[in-house]
């Protein structure tokens, strides 16, 4: 067990009694259940918090490094199990963290095999907003469908397509074109999970909403994506994707 690991179990089990210590037995289990984004094959994040060992074996696998531990300053009880961050690339369903782990964690099979997430257009952020011009979440998209433009030419996500690869997120140039505006922080699109309240507004979100919605539960989630087919992945669900951008 590699000294990360051995922190990480320490910090959860910690915070895990501490929190039920001071009577937070609701606060710990609803921390389990945060929803984040978590890599291809987690079918829930109850699912996964107990399975995950917290070994960083998804991390190293990820050849974009776009797998990432929960924070501590995010969540006490789920440090250290993987979640995805997209500044820097995209998930192409290559499926190698999931082979990496040891623990069934991340698993083939089930609804989330090919289903991360849904983007979610922040309405205060995406410069299609402010102005026409930009598309490039749409350009972008590998998944025919995923994102349309309305009358305005600004951004929609259709979820039934959408698998929250983050290609979308991840190519966003709203921060870079929004630079005088210190209070924009958010790119214009955002994948979350479909467990999250964001995931449930409809239309586009505010980043109000989204920074309240993000992490906190919807009472059911939204269903996953059942006709956007991502090109890049290994159709079978196993094998080798392609170069990532
Ligand atoms: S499927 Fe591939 S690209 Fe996606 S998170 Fe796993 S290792 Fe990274
Ligand atoms: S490889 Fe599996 S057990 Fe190890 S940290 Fe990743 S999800 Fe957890
Ligand atoms: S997350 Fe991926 S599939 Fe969904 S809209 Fe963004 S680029 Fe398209």
């Amino acid at each position: 067990m590699t000294d990360i690991t051995r922190r990480g179990f320490v910090a959860a089990g910690v915070a895990s009694v501490a929190l039920v210590g001071v009577g937070g037995f609701g606060a710990a289990t609803g921390q389990v259940d945060r929803p984040f984004v978590r890599p291809p094959g987690a079918e829930s994040n109850v699912r996964l918090a107990a399975a995950c060992n917290r070994c960083q074996r998804c991390l190293q696998a990820c050849p974009y490094g776009i797998v990432t531990p929960v924070p501590l300053a995010e969540s006490l009880v789920v440090y250290g199990t993987p979640t995805l961050a997209f500044e820097h690339g995209y998930c192409d369903f290559c499926m190698q963290c999931v082979d990496a782990c040891p623990t069934g964690a991340l698993s083939y099979g089930g609804t989330r095999e090919r289903d991360l997430g849904v983007a979610v257009v922040v309405k205060d952020a995406c410069v299609a907003w402010d102005w026409s011009g930009c598309t490039v979440c749409k350009d972008e998209c590998p998944v025919e469908g995923a994102i349309t433009l309305d009358d305005h030419d600004r951004p929609v996500v259709h979820p039934d397509f959408c698998d929250g690869c983050g290609r979308c997120e991840q190519v966003c140039p709203s921060a870079s074109l929004r630079a005088y505006d210190a209070s924009v922080q958010n790119k214009g699109i955002v994948v979350v999970s479909r467990a999250s309240e964001a995931a449930h507004v409809a239309g586009s979100v505010t980043s109000e909403e989204l920074a309240s919605g993000r992490y906190t539960c919807a009472s059911e989630p939204l269903a996953a994506h059942t006709q956007g087919v991502h090109p890049n992945g290994p159709q079978d669900g196993k094998g080798a994707g392609h170069e990532n951008a």
